[in-house]
């Protein structure tokens, strides 16, 4: 059992194992941190961990996240990139379609509605729809997946997509990928602020309190 969120000391950030606490997972599972080590050495992931290392340090605090993509697909070799995206940030994608286009990458991008598939087809009755009365397509992440699979998109970048749908494009998906931003239609698609703006959103966290 690890219980990182609640520690108090952080020793591992400066690699003081022995100030760490004693359900510290470094001190019960050893054997995880030297199979990591050794992973670590292996070509490919050594070259992603070594180059992502090298390029959070080089815009530290200054580059953004759109940035700090771009400079990490440069420095990793990716040429072609795929963008996963959701329709209600259609304006987005394309401005971000075009900034990856003009910084010299090869781009495919897919829309969450690809397929135009009706909800109904996952049992989705009429009044579970968003605008009950409507056609409403379902969101299609194993296509986004596939899709950008067959592009041959050597990493993906998702963009805006749901709780859920996200996660089904993460077990679809074989190639490398990051997120460039995640759904919150409440908090302009930043979900701390919630953290950060604690006086207003206090109540709705104490709501989520199991009774
Ligand atoms: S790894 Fe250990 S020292 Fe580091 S945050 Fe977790 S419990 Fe604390």
């Amino acid at each position: 059992m690890s219980q990182c969120a609640e520690c108090r000391v952080f020793a591992c950030r400066l690699g003081k194992i022995d100030g760490a606490p004693d359900d510290c997972p470094m001190r019960s599972e050893a054997d995880v941190y030297e199979w990591a080590k050794n992973e670590y050495v292996q070509p490919e992931t050594g070259s992603v961990a070594y180059k992502c290392a090298v390029t959070e340090s080089k815009g530290f605090s200054q580059w953004t996240r759109l940035e700090e993509i771009v400079h990490f697909c440069r420095r990793v070799g990716f040429q072609h990139l795929g963008l996963a995206f959701c329709v209600g940030l259609r304006k987005e994608a394309a401005e971000v379609s075009k900034i990856l286009k003009s910084a010299g990458f090869e781009l495919d991008s897919v829309a969450c509605k690809t397929g135009g598939i009706p909800k109904e087809y996952l049992g989705v009755k009429e009044d579970q729809k968003v605008h009950p009365g409507n056609y409403e397509a379902m969101c299609n992440p194993l296509c986004q997946a596939k899709i950008l699979e067959r592009a041959g998109t050597e990493f993906n970048i998702l963009l805006g997509l749901c709780v859920g749908h996200d996660t089904l494009f993460i077990k679809y998906t074989n190639t490398p990928m990051t997120v460039l931003a995640v759904k919150d239609r409440a908090l302009g698609h930043n979900p701390l602020a919630v953290l950060y703006g604690n006086y207003y959103f206090a109540q709705r966290m104490a709501a989520l309190k199991k009774k």
